[in-house]
């Protein structure tokens, strides 16, 4: 996807403050953090949000899963708690259509969101 701009972040076409990387992710803070620790992680793979996962993609979303883990105990929110949202579609508030994850914490998130 040549004009996705995660597709051109995950490339290095377009910088970001990059909090971790390995062959299927890349991590970085999101530019307008919503709370005080607000990373994106984003397949490298371009799936353009959760309505197009497919069976094959398990494997990479497990793995998403135990690096956001992780990020969380690096970040330190482990303990105080964090949130993890995939925003789908225009009534979820997605703004960029490609699949990624926010992790939020270091505040006490509100529920429901708005
Ligand atoms: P969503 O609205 O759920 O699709 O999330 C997209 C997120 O990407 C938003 O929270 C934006 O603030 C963030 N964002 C947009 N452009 C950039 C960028 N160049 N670097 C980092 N984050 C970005
Ligand atoms: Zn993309």
């Amino acid at each position: 996807m040549d004009d996705c701009l995660f597709c051109k972040i995950a490339k290095g076409e377009v910088p970001c403050t990059k909090v971790y990387e390995d062959d299927k992710v890349l991590c970085f803070k999101d530019i307008v953090p919503g709370a005080p620790v607000h990373v994106l992680i984003v397949p490298k793979k371009h799936i353009p949000s959760l309505n197009e996962i497919t069976e094959e993609d398990s494997e990479l979303f497990s793995h998403a899963f135990m690096v956001i883990k992780k990020l969380a105990e690096e970040l330190g929110v482990s303990e105080s708690g964090y949130r993890v949202v995939s925003n789908c579609g225009e009534d979820g508030g997605q703004s960029v259509p490609h699949i990624h994850f926010h992790l939020l914490g270091g505040r006490a998130l509100q529920w429901p969101p708005g």
